[in-house]
């Protein structure tokens, strides 16, 4: 096991067959509609398409980039548009798909600024769930993959400082290495 490894929180077979079960709820709770799905950028692109694979009802992607975070991995409660959609979602089933809810500020944000829009429907994704860490109340979310404890974690898309990204599992890393970077 690599040496910035401390635990492995998810793994890989874990990651597959939940990605198999919300890709199965979700064609399902869509039957006879299209998804217009909204990958929220970076950290839920390799999620999005291991999930839309496994969908079997019309899916088309956008992409949409939102920074909430400063420097390090502490929500400081900025957000902003970085990236906006290309096409418009009005009269669409917008499906939103995150890597990771935490304080709930991105979410809340975004669909506020989607809603505006007058989706025909809009639902909300997310791989992970730190729901101890919950700012924003009575946050809607459809679709959880899991529900995971405080702590910071990294691989299948999430990363820090941009690294570990192409990791296939989900992974908590050694204190030392998130205080070298
Ligand atoms: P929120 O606005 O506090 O809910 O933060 C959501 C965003 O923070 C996610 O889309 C991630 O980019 C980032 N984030 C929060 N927790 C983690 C983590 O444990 N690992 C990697 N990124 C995280």
């Amino acid at each position: 096991m690599d040496d910035f490894i401390d635990k492995i929180l998810i793994s890989r077979e874990e990651i597959q067959s939940r990605v198999i079960e919300l890709a199965k709820q979700i064609s399902n709770d869509y039957t006879n509609k299209e998804i217009r799905a909204v990958g929220i950028l970076r950290g839920a692109f390799i999620f999005m398409s291991d999930l839309i694979r496994n969908i079997s009802v019309p899916v088309s992607v956008d992409f949409m980039s939102i920074s909430s975070y400063g420097n390090g991995n502490e929500s400081c409660g900025v957000i902003r548009i970085l990236k906006d959609l290309d096409k418009p979602v009005y009269n669409k089933h917008v499906l939103i798909i995150e890597d990771i809810v935490d304080t709930g500020l991105t979410l809340q944000h975004l669909k506020e600024v989607l809603t505006i829009r007058e989706p025909a429907s809009l639902k909300v994704c997310t791989l992970l769930d730190k729901r101890e860490r919950r700012i924003v109340k009575n946050l809607e979310i459809e679709y959880t993959g899991f529900i995971i404890p405080d702590q910071f974690v990294v691989g299948y898309g999430l990363d820090y400082a941009e690294k570990y990204r192409n990791y296939p599992f989900i992974f908590v890393l050694k204190p030392k290495y998130y205080q070298t970077v």
